[in-house]
């Protein structure tokens, strides 16, 4: 099922006494979700994202703006009609009824022509139970479950009634690291085999990425940036957004651009065709950074943290506004960690240039 925003908007009354402003959680936003993809629904605490989610499940009505389900108009729709699944961080499972009857539940309410027979209710939950792989636990209460066992109950009793669209709100904040991952890797599958319309939210943007076809970032309630994973790291469209995605996250520095030439400090690490002088916000990732003995950008070297894979080098620039610079490189280079100073050269690729004012990306040529 597609899902269209149009518009999307919500306000809430300021209830605070010194402001009395409204509170815009949303922001007109305007998507369309295609049909069987999985969307993820990216932006720190507060930005929006689950205020969001209700209106799509009619938990909530927009102050202004529509929302289709395909052709259909859904907007005023209550959320028992729209075919949607739910499931939140926190589970909400009925505490005194066993895992088959709260997968069931969704399915007791059904009147008229949809009713269900016990035995096809049965059948249903069972099927649900084996799509999360949870079909041994049937009869145990949640209480006798373990969290990442809870979660999967709650998935499956938003599957059981086979929803058009699922919506995940930060379905797997309370599980530890290791389940996470799993979990993760579980709801993925789960989504490929049945092409559920799926949006899932999340702060953690390596959960995200690692998830979605495509991900939504927002920032107080405005949509910043509509991508492939990988295309909006590559092409992170403002400074905000550049920041979010990425761990460790992108390197900040003051820069400027002086006679075709870009400085950070008194350092001239770039050369750039065609552009006017300015002074710019320099972005660079941490897999952009290239040791070489010679390299324009000098660096105090902090130390360094072999860690198996690759070796993080961690070091301070004046111009830097993270407290500190972090660059990846391979395990086949050797630092010397006594050395006061390194030297880097850049890959103009990982390299972003913004507006100090706006904080918009800047294009350049090299
Ligand atoms: P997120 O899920 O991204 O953390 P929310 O959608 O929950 O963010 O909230 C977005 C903004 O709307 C926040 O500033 C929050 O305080 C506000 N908000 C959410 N729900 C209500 C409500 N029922 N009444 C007033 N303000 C609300
Ligand atoms: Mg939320």
């Amino acid at each position: 099922m597609e899902v269209v925003l149009q518009n999307l908007t919500k306000k809430f009354p300021g209830r605070d006494k010194k402001n009395r402003e409204d509170v815009i959680a949303v922001n007109d936003f305007t998507f369309e979700i295609p049909d069987g993809k999985l969307i993820g629904l990216l932006g720190p605490s507060g930005c929006g994202k689950s205020t969001t989610l209700h209106l799509i499940s009619g938990l909530q009505k927009p102050t202004s703006g529509r929302i289709f389900f395909g052709e259909d108009d859904v907007t005023q729709l209550p959320p028992e009609h729209r075919g949607i699944g739910l499931v939140f961080q926190n589970y909400a499972l009925y505490p005194h009824l066993n895992v088959k009857q709260n997968i069931m539940f969704p399915l007791q309410n059904l009147k008229g022509k949809d009713k269900l027979s016990k035995d096809e209710m049965s059948k249903k939950a069972l099927e649900a139970a084996k799509l999360v792989q949870i079909e041994e636990l049937m009869s145990r209460k949640p209480g006798e479950l373990s969290g990442g066992q809870q979660q999967r109950v709650a998935i499956a009793r938003a599957l059981v009634k086979m929803p058009k669209v699922l919506l995940l709100d930060e379905p797997l904040s309370n599980l530890d690291a290791r389940l996470r991952l799993q979990t993760r890797e579980e709801i993925r599958r789960i989504q490929k085999a049945t092409k559920i319309t799926t949006i899932f939210v999340t702060h953690d943007q390596e959960e995200a990425m690692s998830i979605s076809d495509m991900i939504v970032v927002m920032k107080e309630g405005v949509v910043q940036q509509i991508g492939k994973p990988q295309e909006v790291y590559d092409n992170p469209a403002n400074l905000f957004v550049a920041r979010f995605l990425g761990t460790p996250p992108i390197n900040v520095f003051d820069g400027e651009i002086k006679g075709s030439k870009l400085y950070i400090g008194q350092d001239a690490v770039l050369d750039i065709k065609g552009s006017a002088d300015r002074e710019v916000h320099v972005g660079i990732r941490p897999e952009g950074f290239v040791l070489k003995e010679d390299g324009p950008l000098c660096c105090q070297l902090s130390g360094v943290e072999v860690m198996g894979r690759d070796i993080s080098v961690v070091s301070t620039h004046a111009a830097s506004l993270n407290p500190t610079v972090r660059s990846i490189i391979g395990t086949d280079n050797r630092v010397d960690g006594s050395q006061e100073k390194v030297r880097f050269a850049l890959l103009p690729r990982k390299v972003f240039l913004f507006d100090k004012q706006t904080q918009e990306r800047i294009d350049f040529d090299v």
